[in-house]
């Protein structure tokens, strides 16, 4: 599985997130930005920016 942070446009490594689904919850361990999955397509990964504390 693949997905790209759509902040800082860098691969996130999804192997450590095994149970990851569509509303599941990821932070990008680069910029730190809380990303939520809004599509699984095969082995691609939609990510959307959480906006958290607002
Ligand atoms: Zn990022």
């Amino acid at each position: 599985m693949k997905c790209v942070c759509p902040e800082c446009k860098n691969d996130i490594d999804v192997s450590k997130h095994p149970k990851i689904t569509k509303g599941y919850v990821i932070e990008c361990p680069l910029c730190g930005i809380v990303l939520e999955v809004v599509s699984l397509d095969g082995d691609k990964v939609a990510l959307e920016i959480v906006d958290e504390g607002k």
